[in-house]
């Protein structure tokens, strides 16, 4: 064997150890879920239901928090259905003293908090020209400031209780820049900052925290989106977008991989091929991806006049092309996550 080679041996030596190790790191965190104390935020439909729906069918203790009384009634009745009990808990995790009312209520009724699960989040979708200051306010008190309120206030209790998981929904838009999508990705940036730094931080207390950047995932969420400019336009492309099997992931499928990283104490999960792609040629092509931005943004629907300035719901942007056929994976998965309006 010549040096070359010896050197070659060698690095593939030390790559699999590494693995080995990393390996069986991994399962030394693992958890149960069985008996924990789990919070989900936004746990009325969508990613956080389906969160809870697994979670409880491995025996965790869930509360969920939202702001639609009504609709977390609906999430917890589908729960019972499936032999799963939960607690509910009213909730805008923007309001700081509401967030800290949702922890100290939980730890009054379970003793503690095992898992926080920051998933509560809005879709704001329209150009930057209809997009206003208020936009990014919303944005960033749902995605920032609530998980860092529910972080603050949670921490205490999980450091009595010798450690905790937490995991925070980002995006791949907290990773990526994307037309028309401004004031999420700002929070959504913001939010992935927020969870890496304290990850850091808060690993010498045993509280492993996960940052989660998901694809686009069929919950059936774009009809509770809001849309701004062309609204029909917008909720169109965006609920087709949606739907497309490849480029899209079952919720499901997504929320058992966001369980598994939290069970094992994952630092970060990135949710489907196109957008662990799309990460990668960030971070090696940025000039290109910035340049395939601004071909997609050309693509997109045009601003128009002010009218486009209010923000409607993708109900009430319903169109010609959404739904029908195209959107078909999206409609099943509104119906059966809780999404419909009652
Ligand atoms: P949904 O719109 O279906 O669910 C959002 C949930 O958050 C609802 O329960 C909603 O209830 C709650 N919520 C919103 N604002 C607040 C608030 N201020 N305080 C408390 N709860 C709130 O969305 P998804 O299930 O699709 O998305 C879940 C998470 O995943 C979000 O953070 C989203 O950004 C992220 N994500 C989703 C992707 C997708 O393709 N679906 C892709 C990448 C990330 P209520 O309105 O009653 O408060």
């Amino acid at each position: 064997m010549n040096n070359k080679q010896q050197t070659a041996v060698a690095a593939s030596a030390l790559a699999v150890g590494a693995a080995l190790i990393a390996r069986r790191l991994r399962s030394g965190r693992a958890i149960r879920f069985h008996n924990r104390s789990v919070v989900i935020t936004g746990g009325s439909r969508g990613l956080g239901l389906l969160i809870a729906r697994e979670l409880g069918r491995e025996g965790a203790r869930l509360t969920l928090a939202a702001r639609d009384r009504a609709e977390l009634e609906r999430a917890r009745q589908d729960l019972a259905s499936r032999s799963i009990e939960a607690s509910i808990i009213t909730c805008d995790v923007g309001d700081r003293g509401q967030a800290e009312r949702l922890v100290d209520e939980v730890v009054t009724q379970r003793g503690t908090i095992d898992v926080l699960i920051n998933n509560a989040g809005i879709i704001q979708v329209g150009p930057l020209e209809h997009m206003k200051l208020r936009d990014f306010q919303d944005a960033m008190a749902t995605h920032f400031w609530g998980p860092l309120h529910t972080i603050l206030a949670a921490v205490p209790a999980m450091r009595r209780n010798g450690g905790g998981r937490i995991v925070n929904i980002s995006s791949i838009g907290g990773k990526i820049g994307v037309p028309h999508l401004a004031p999420y990705c700002a929070s959504k940036f913001a939010l992935t900052g927020l969870s890496d730094s304290v990850r850091g931080e808060l690993a010498k207390d045993n509280i492993l925290v996960t940052t989660v950047c998901p694809g686009m995932m069929r919950t059936g969420s774009p009809f509770n989106g809001w849309f701004k400019g062309r609204h029909r336009d917008e909720f169109t492309w965006f609920a087709i977008s949606d739907s497309l099997p490849l480029a899209t992931i079952d919720g499901t499928r997504a929320a058992r991989q966001i369980i598994d990283a939290c069970r094992y104490g994952d630092a970060e999960l990135v949710i489907t091929w196109p957008a662990k792609l799309a990460v990668i040629a960030n971070a090696v092509l940025p000039e290109a991806v910035a340049l395939g931005m601004s071909i997609a943004n050309q693509l997109l629907p045009r601003p128009t006049n002010e009218s486009g300035d209010q923000a409607r719901s993708g109900w009430q942007s319903l169109s010609d092309w959404a739904p029908s056929k195209l959107t078909t994976l999206t409609d099943r998965a509104a119906a059966q996550n809780n999404e419909l309006p009652h």
